[in-house]
């Protein structure tokens, strides 16, 4: 049987694996869901010794039905290879009562690496598996982190090209040398005079461009998105859950069947959502925490049922999480009203028009499922200061908050089931708040910070920090915003 992606909006608008892969989000402006997941027997006693590659290929295979056994195994191979620091590729800490699960030793050390250095082989077997033989060009705006990971993951990827905008001065210097040294023949970097909404506003709009569709065509080339919204982002996120769940039984923290809590420092909600489908096919899962930081959208819709978007929008330490319309939940939204196309449509269209909806008539056994909360700027600081002190441990600020967010609800519940905190990202990432925070005075610069991370937390200083201020700088092109179309193809040869 074939797995089935339904568009959250349109209940007719049905594809498989991979024709939702490449069409990435459906027409009707939904998002491809699978209706009903497989349970599957998970032998823990198994798995725990299986390699993370050996699960992500019964996870994969599970979601996406219609790849081959070849087309996996080439995809994780491609994947999941010394592009990582570790050979486990996502290790588990233990720090006192928690369980941190290492989603940082990728290519840009954060959590993205998991899913962007799968996505561009999922992207381009799927194309082929459609009968398309056009070159896959990716187009992104960034405001620093998703752009990069984006190219580092399609870097000399057979067949695709990428063109990464980023706003000249919106970006930190070590985020500016990490794009503007990316290697691989197929990846550009484009600075412009202008801020991340201008290039944000002009990549939709190159999208939508009929014409320049049409050209691409006649140069055999089409454009992809790599968002967080493309089911092949969601599916491998799942496989780390499945993962982290055998290192606990393997290492003798559980045994096999116990139950674990999930604490994921959310954004748009895609990796939390995942942790969800890992539960889905049989991961024995209590609780899944819903952490975030002052911009509290997901705390208050979680308590109230309402979903209200007309908020201050915050600058916070963890910027990655600075988001107040979640794009991912409208997965879960669907799921909530029963897999109902017609209701999770009319919910969607009232949080654009008028900014916010109430749900009413949900599965109450899945909304069960979730806590939430969130951390403020000092308490993600001291959480930080706190497992230091407790475990000679930096976490970086987003999973601060997680971890912030997971030692509150204990203090509240005294529900002492063993938890992995999703851990988004390494501290070299973001130096400076983490030596702050620690040290409780300033930092110096990103260099100085990293230079004192390393003395403290005695974390070897990992290749995508190291080096980068003597690193060959490839990619200096600064245009206007009105010529970010001519960029595009000027590098595509389209003229
Ligand atoms: C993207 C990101 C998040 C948020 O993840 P979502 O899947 O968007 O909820 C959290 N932490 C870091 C470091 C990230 O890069």
């Amino acid at each position: 049987m074939t797995l089935v992606y339904q568009s959250t909006r349109d209940e007719n608008n049905k594809v498989t694996a991979s024709q939702a892969i490449l069409q990435g989000l459906a027409t009707d402006g939904g998002l491809f869901t699978p209706v009903a997941l497989p349970e599957l027997t998970l032998d823990f006693e198994q798995l725990k010794d299986a390699s993370y590659q050996e699960v992500a290929k019964l996870v994969l295979s599970t979601f996406l039905d219609d790849f081959s056994e070849e087309e996996l195994d080439y995809c994780i191979a491609s994947a999941y290879d010394e592009k990582f620091d570790t050979v486990v590729i996502a290790p588990v800490v233990k720090l006192g009562n928690q369980y941190n699960l290492e989603l940082f030793h990728g290519s840009t050390i954060a959590f993205k690496d998991m899913a962007l250095s799968i996505l561009p082989y999922l992207l381009t077997t799927s194309a082929k598996k459609q009968g398309v033989d056009n070159k896959i060009v990716i187009l992104t705006a960034t405001s620093g982190d998703t752009g990069k990971a984006a190219m580092a993951g399609f870097s000399d990827v057979p067949g695709t090209d990428i063109i990464v905008f980023y706003p000249k001065d919106g970006v930190s210097k070590i985020q500016e040398l990490q794009m503007t040294t990316q290697t691989g023949a197929n990846t550009h970097v484009v600075a412009i005079d202008g801020n991340f909404d201008d290039a944000q506003t002009d990549v939709k709009r190159m999208f939508n461009d009929a014409d320049l569709r049409e050209k691409l065509l006649a140069h055999n080339a089409q454009f992809s998105s790599a968002n967080s919204m493309n089911i092949g982002r969601l599916v491998p996120q799942v496989v780390y859950y499945v993962y982290a769940y055998a290192q606990l039984v393997k290492a003798g923290h559980i045994t096999n069947g116990e139950k674990i809590n999930i604490t994921v420092p959310t954004g748009n909600f895609g990796n939390i959502l995942a942790a969800y489908y890992a539960r889905e096919i049989g991961v024995p899962v209590g609780k899944l925490i819903c952490a975030s930081n002052e911009n509290k959208v997901l705390t208050d819709f979680f308590t109230t049922g309402t979903y209200d978007k007309k908020r201050d929008f915050k600058v916070t330490t963890s910027p990655s999480m600075d988001i107040l319309v979640s794009s991912n939940l409208e997965r879960l939204i669907f799921h909530l009203v029963g897999n109902s196309a017609a209701k999770t449509k009319a919910l969607m269209e009232n949080l654009a028009t008028a900014g916010e909806y109430t749900l009413s008539d949900v599965d109450q056994s899945i909304l069960d499922l979730f806590e939430a909360g969130y951390a403020t700027e000092e308490e993600t600081a001291l959480e930080i200061k706190r497992v230091y002190e407790e475990s000679k441990y930096i976490e970086d600020p987003h999973t601060a908050v997680a971890s912030a967010v997971y030692q509150r609800y204990v203090a509240r519940t005294n529900d002492l089931t063993p938890t992995i905190i999703a851990s988004t990202a390494s501290p070299y990432k973001f130096p400076r708040v983490a030596i702050e925070a620690v040290t409780g005075e300033d930092s110096g610069d990103d260099f100085t910070a990293v230079q004192k991370l390393h003395d403290l937390s005695k974390v070897a200083i990992p290749s995508a920090v190291n080096g980068l201020e003597t690193a060959e700088v490839r990619h200096t092109t600064v245009v206007a915003i009105s010529d970010m179309q001519q960029a595009v193809e000027t590098y595509l040869g389209l003229e």
